[in-house]
Order: structure tokens, then sequence, then C-alpha cells
């Protein structure tokens, strides 16, 4: 089974305009070199418009977060996935750790975002991981075990078919420290074999991201990893030589 990689670009609260624009010409530059890799930013909602007409398709754009509500309607603050697909999203992050720990995205709410972006047409990109306290008490696969099952309950396996995980385990977030291949290939074999156990042809094909404090340094060894079909990038993805360097990894 050949999976494409992806490596998706998660600016996280940062740019603007002038830096944004930069950004993207700096990678539209860089592209054509990685033609067989999939690369995808998530830029800010409110920049997602101008950086999905300035990278005409050449890239691919995604949201950070989407609403759970079925329908637009009233619900201050929040955007909806039709609002997302409208200006060019292909993708949605669902359950990213900084959206669990700070923002009250539970595994219930996590699995209805999921559920909204499939039913709109956008593929989720599901994150899930354990915090260093989980893996030092030896509670990482419980960990990914509640955080899938809770999606897989309410949407089944079959969503699966039209979604991307990425195992981003939270200590390595942001922290400088990268998870070990073995440590990276260790938690994505078991997430695929949890999905396996359900489907194994949706398993097999199904893209399982690295995130968490990739660089160009440790892309490489870290997309060797036979589980590991691309990376989750955020603070390497900020730079188009950082990125660019990291696409050409996969
Ligand atoms: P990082 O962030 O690459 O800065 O560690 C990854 C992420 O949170 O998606």
């Amino acid at each position: 089974m050949s999976r494409q990689y992806l490596v998706a670009g998660n600016w996280k609260m940062n740019g603007g305009r002038a830096a944004n624009a930069e950004l993207i010409t700096g990678i539209l530059a860089g592209v054509a070199a990685n033609a067989s890799v999939e690369i995808l930013v998530c830029p800010p909602s409110v920049y997602i418009d101008a950086v999905a007409q300035q990278a005409a398709g050449k890239i691919k754009v995604g949201g950070q977060n989407l609403s759970e509500q079925e329908k637009p309607g009233a619900f201050t603050g929040e955007i909806h996935g039709t609002m997302l697909k409208e200006v060019g999203c292909q993708y949605v992050l669902v359950g990213h750790s900084e959206r669990r720990a700070f923002y009250g995205d539970a595994d219930d709410v996590v699995a209805g975002k999921f559920k909204a972006a499939q039913s709109l047409g956008l593929t989720p990109i599901l994150c899930v991981g354990e915090t260093l306290q989980e893996r030092e008490a030896g509670q990482t696969e419980a960990v990914l075990a509640r955080q899938l099952n809770a999606v897989l309950d309410l949407n089944g396996i079959d969503s699966f078919a039209n979604s991307v995980v990425a195992y981003e385990p939270v200590w390595a977030i942001g922290t400088g420290k990268t998870a070990s291949p073995q440590q990276a290939q260790d938690a994505h074999a078991f997430i695929r074999g949890q999905l396996a156990a359900k489907n194994a042809k949706i398993s097999n094909s199904t893209r399982l991201l690295y995130g968490g404090s990739v660089k160009a340094d440790n892309a490489v060894e870290l997309f060797s990893c036979p589980d590991v079909d691309g990376g989750l990038i955020g603070g390497a993805s900020l730079k188009a030589a950082d990125f660019l360097a990291i696409c050409a990894a996969a």
C-alpha cells in the first residue's frame, strides 16, 4: 500500500497579511521539486481566503478548527465548515492538543467536529497524543485508544476512509523535544492497529502524520518509519526554507 506523503503546516495564531504573502511566495517557489508530496498550510481563519487565492491550488489550504454545529446560526465567534469550504479549505484540524487543553475540546466535542467536517466533505486531520505525565505513567496507548474510540464510536470506521490522523505527543509540541523515530513508529503502529481491528483496508490507506518539533534535521528519520506518512509542522512551518526542507524529506 503506498500512501502519498502529506506535510501540513499549522501556523497556529501566527502571521499577518504581509508575512503570509511572503511565506506563500517562498513555498510556491520551491514546490515543484516536491511534486510527489501533498503540501498543506493551515493559516489563522481570517487569512485563509487570501492564502488560498495566492496558493491557487498549487498547495492546499486547511482550517485549524471548526464548529461542531450542524448548521450555521447564532454561535458567536464560531466558524462553520461550509465557510471554510467556501474560502478554499479541503482539510481541517480537529482535536489539536492546544484546543483540547485551552478551549475545552473534550473527546466528544472533537468527535462532533470530525463529524461536521466529514458531512461537508472536508477532510478532518484528527490530532491525538499523550501528555508527558500520561507517557510516564505508561498510559500512552490507553490515551490514544480513548481519543480514537470517541471518534470511531460516533462516526464509524468508514469515516476514516476520508481522514488523516496526526500523532502529536503533547510533550513534543513546541518544546524542541521530538519523539524518537522508534517512539513515533510505536505509537503510529498502535494507531494503525486500532483502525485495522475494525477495517484492515481503511487502516492501510489512512495517512498517519507525526507532529511535535519536526525540523529539517529530524524529518528524514521520522518520515522513514514505515507507519509515518508525513508530518504536522508548527514552528518550522513559519519559514519557507525550513518548511520546504521538511517537505523534501518526505
Ligand atoms: P511544533 O508544533 O512543530 O511547533 O512542535 C506542532 C503542532 O502543534 O502541530
